[in-house]
């Protein structure tokens, strides 16, 4: 059988593949990008499936429109009225089976083989894989300590005019951590504004803030050809797959609805209303705020672990919130091989070269903080700074 040149070019998800080998029960994991499941409101989401149940009856079972459920989509409205004085209605909203369908959609709508994206470098892994299905060329733009390097983005925009849209993930980036920060924010604003090209913000984990203000998006409430991405996977539960896309510009929404209704018809209806009635019935900035206490507890004990058995030439990322730390070895040194090593001694981290669109054996790597407890946190740190030492010996 021959393959089509689109899955043929697609790449298998690297993460997927390690986590096979790092779920061992013995294996300390940094590998993961998964919600701690302690987070997940079990007891309020068992009580809202009964209740909702009894109030919703057959609703809750049938099939049901492509935009979303209304109340959901008006509750996400009101969110961002309230959080970003931007003004959203329910209707610039469509609901979609996680955020990542939203990226692999955007892409079907807008690219056609070869045409131009432009990715953060290093990026989202699961965008990078969902772009690909649609054959792009890929621009990658650096990422810098305050967020997307201004200068390329400017020089890659004005040489390649088949360039259809920008992804960013301005807040605790995936797979760094950074956070743009609000004069980086305005600047991209100001080269974007002149350029006929899509802006998209993916933003699920924008709520993860332990420390430090919200900042404002780039593009919502004053680009024609903005975009926002949000999600409830990092906030309430990635199983039930609802996220949403935001945007003023009506014919790219329709376009996107017509994609969805090829794809899957529409979101799953009982996850949607589910979620929805858990939101109207409990607090969810006091969920939230458990959520990033037991984060920031974590990010402190890698951090601490790190400023301890880590060789002092080792660098590393220090977010304000979200899931990943990102860790820059010495020139030369590999991560891919590091990550032979530190399997060896039972402990898994991301090497980072899936990250990147086109560079390999490169000396970063990705940590994910949240699923394990301060002292095992502690004890990987170690024993990937034993590691970290010999090699550097060398
Ligand atoms: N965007 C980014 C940056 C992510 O890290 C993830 C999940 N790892 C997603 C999108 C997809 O999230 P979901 O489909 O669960 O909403």
């Amino acid at each position: 059988m021959k393959y089509s040149d689109k899955i043929i070019n697609t790449p298998s998800s690297f993460i997927r593949n390690i986590l096979k080998v790092a779920s061992s029960e013995d294996v300390i994991s940094f590998a993961g990008g998964l919600p701690n499941p302690i987070s997940f409101p079990i007891v309020e989401l068992q009580k809202t499936i009964n209740d909702a149940i009894e109030e919703h009856g057959p609703k809750l079972f049938q099939y049901s429109t492509t935009e979303g459920y209304l109340p959901l989509r008006q509750y996400i409205a009101n969110k961002y009225n309230n959080n970003f004085g931007i003004s959203i209605e329910p209707e610039d909203i469509l609901i979609t089976t996680g955020s990542q369908q939203a990226l692999e959609m955007i892409s079907q709508v807008l690219i056609n083989k070869g045409e131009g994206i432009i990715v953060e470098e290093p990026g989202y892994l699961g965008a990078l894989q969902a772009f690909s299905l649609t054959e792009p060329t890929f621009y990658p733009v650096p990422l810098t300590e305050e967020g997307l390097n201004v200068e390329q983005l400017t020089q890659t925009l004005l040489e390649n005019p088949h360039i259809k849209f920008i992804y960013t993930v301005p807040n605790f980036q995936n797979p760094t951590g950074i956070t743009y920060t609000r004069e980086n924010r305005e600047a991209i604003y100001e080269v974007v504004k002149n350029f006929d090209v899509v802006l998209i913000e993916d933003d699920p984990y924008g709520d993860l803030r332990w420390r430090g203000e919200k900042l404002p998006y780039i593009g919502a409430g004053r680009l024609e050809n903005s975009v926002i991405l949000g999600s409830f996977s990092k906030i309430v539960t990635p199983g039930f797959r609802i996220g949403y896309l935001v945007t003023k510009n009506k014919e790219l929404l329709n376009h996107v609805n017509t994609a969805k209704q090829a794809t899957d018809l529409h979101t799953n209806i009982f996850s949607q209303i589910v979620i929805h009635d858990y939101l109207a019935k409990n607090d969810l900035v006091t969920h939230i705020a458990k959520i990033t206490d037991l984060y920031q507890a974590q990010a402190s004990a890698m951090q601490e672990a790190m400023d301890k058995y880590f060789p002092p030439t080792v660098k590393y990322t220090k977010p304000d919130g979200g899931m990943f730390m990102w860790v820059t070895l010495d020139e030369g040194l590999s991560a891919l091989e590091l990550f032979h090593k530190a399997m060896d001694a039972k402990v898994a981290f991301v090497p980072g070269d899936p990250f990147y669109t086109c560079k390999e054996n490169v000396n970063t790597l990705r940590l994910n903080y949240t699923n394990s407890s301060p002292e095992v946190i502690e004890e990987g740190i170690k024993r990937l700074g034993k590691i970290l030492y010999e090699v550097t010996a060398k």
